[in-house]
């Protein structure tokens, strides 16, 4: 059999392990698959062939579905939708950039000066994308809310499975260990795209992104209102723009690793070992936090909770210590009991009309109901529901949906309690999808198609840098512009 070229982390990796000739992998016989596009049969191919980006992005996504397993102790069972197989473009175009929009991932390719980059060539990048479809497959209710830091974790999530994708390979964490060997120094690791971010650099200038890398997840960002950062600055400080502001959250959790790893055994295993924790708690915390304003520091809290739970809080100083360096004060482990809805009688509509009340979103409101799987919680799930937000004075004439969120306890369909706050579509939300929304149309992040551009009143939509893959498009909702999500890049 031949066998096949496989760059383990990221083609410039610097100080990481060379390029593998490996055995072509197959995808697991258990759980969801990815469909890579165009298809190669096995052979030696050079870099920047579709042949060689076949076997890369697989190899990669294979490895992603390694780390999958590794945080829930099975198998990736389904991706949004029911879907078993998801499609992957590894060349969707002319971009420097890749994507993620429930049908498919899209890796680009681009040239600058004479060299070209091909995003799929990154384990780094594929794996961050494929991170994508795996929250929106547990979270598909964080999809909708236009809160920065609510797409700031779907970026931190991506870049968390990115660097757990790495720390799960062993001759990978050899490196990273006799680099530095409490994780003190910047490494190829914490480094993270660092062709895609050469390549942004080298054409758009030294403030596009950090040096050495796209972003580092060995960071001092601090947590800071994101609503009051500027939509767009320098990569050498926090913007509103949700990559930018992912840092925070990305450098509060590689420090959760460092932190576990620096109380045992300075090895590669020692650093195997404190990823796979963490990567178990990050997932288990992703399942039961609301998809409400202050998500980072509820990702931490819950990251406690499940480590009171599943580890006797073994690691709980390290965790909170990772978090209070990036600005965010745990409070300790509280579990919240179920208040029961007063609707005389539980039946379905009565607690579904007490609770859009309480939400404060119109009485035919749809309430999405994003059932928590997880094994420390009975019967529980997210409740968003939307009521429409004018967006004068951001894009005038469209509107964004904003939204109220809850947990509750169920009764086969009939929604019977709350559980801990319900987060009402008022007040604060709207300033944070006012700033969510001025930070995308900022970074060139909303398409108007033709179709609603014609209906707009207010003609244009200021574009400052025009992107193949805008995460968000202006579509024509129940006869109203509204600005919805399309993907994640
Ligand atoms: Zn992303």
């Amino acid at each position: 059999m031949p066998t096949v070229l496989y760059y383990p982390n990221d083609p410039i990796a610097a100080g990481g392990p060379p390029a593998r000739n490996i055995a072509p992998e197959k995808f697991p016989a258990t759980g969801a698959k990815f469909s890579v596009q165009p298809t190669a049969k096995p052979g030696t191919y050079k870099p920047l062939t579709p042949e060689f980006d076949f076997w890369q992005t697989q190899t990669a996504l294979i490895a992603g579905l390694r780390t999958w397993k590794a945080m829930d102790g099975k198998s990736f069972p389904k991706f949004f939708g029911n879907k078993t197989t998801l499609p992957v473009l590894t060349n969707a175009g002319d971009d420097l950039n890749a994507f993620y929009n429930r049908d498919s991932l899209q890796f680009f390719a681009h040239t600058f000066n004479g060299v070209t980059v091909h995003s799929a060539a990154s384990v780094d990048v594929v794996t961050h994308e494929e991170g994508h479809s795996f929250l929106d497959s547990i979270r598909p209710d964080f999809w909708d809310v236009p809160f920065i830091e609510v797409g700031g974790f779907h970026e931190a999530f991506g870049d968390c499975v990115a660097l757990l994708t790495a720390l799960g390979d062993k001759p990978i964490c050899d490196r990273v260990v006799a680099t530095t060997a409490d994780l003190s120094a910047k490494h190829f690791v914490e480094a993270l795209a660092e062709q895609l971010g050469d390549a942004i650099r080298r054409e758009y200038g030294p403030q596009s992104v950090e040096a050495g890398a796209l972003r580092h997840a060995l960071n001092t960002f601090r947590w800071t209102d994101p609503t009051k950062l500027p939509p767009d600055a320098p990569a050498s400080q926090l913007a509103g723009e949700v990559h930018s502001f992912a840092r925070v959250f990305v450098g509060a959790f590689y420090d959760v690793v460092r932190n576990i790893y620096n109380t045992g055994p300075k090895t590669s295993a020692g650093l195997q070992a404190a990823a796979a924790r963490a990567g178990q708690l990050l997932l288990a915390a992703g399942r039961t936090v609301p998809a409400a304003p202050r998500i980072f520091e509820g990702v931490g809290k819950r990251m406690l909770q499940a480590e009171a739970t599943l580890n006797k809080g073994k690691y709980a100083t390290e965790i909170r210590t990772a978090f209070q360096a990036h600005g965010m004060a745990l409070p300790a482990p509280a579990a919240s009991l179920p208040v029961p809805l007063e609707a005389k009688r539980a039946t379905r509509g009565g607690g579904a009309a007490e609770l859009r009340k309480r939400m404060g979103v119109p009485r035919d409101a749809d309430l999405q109901i994003t059932p928590v799987d997880s094994a420390m919680h009975e019967d529980m799930a997210h409740v968003t529901a939307f009521r429409p937000l004018p967006l004068s004075g951001v894009m005038d004439g469209v509107q964004v949906q904003v939204p109220a969120t809850a947990r509750v306890t169920r009764r086969g369909r009939s929604i019977t309690g709350v559980v801990g706050e319900v987060v009402p579509a008022a007040g604060d939300v709207d300033n944070e999808a006012r700033a969510f929304v001025r930070a995308l149309v900022q970074n060139g992040d909303v398409r108007v198609p033709e179709t609603a551009a014609r209906r707009l009143r207010a003609p244009s939509v200021p574009q400052a840098r025009r992107r193949q893959s805008a995460t968000h498009e202006v579509k024509m909702v129940k006869g109203e512009p509204t600005l919805v999500r399309v993907g994640f890049s």
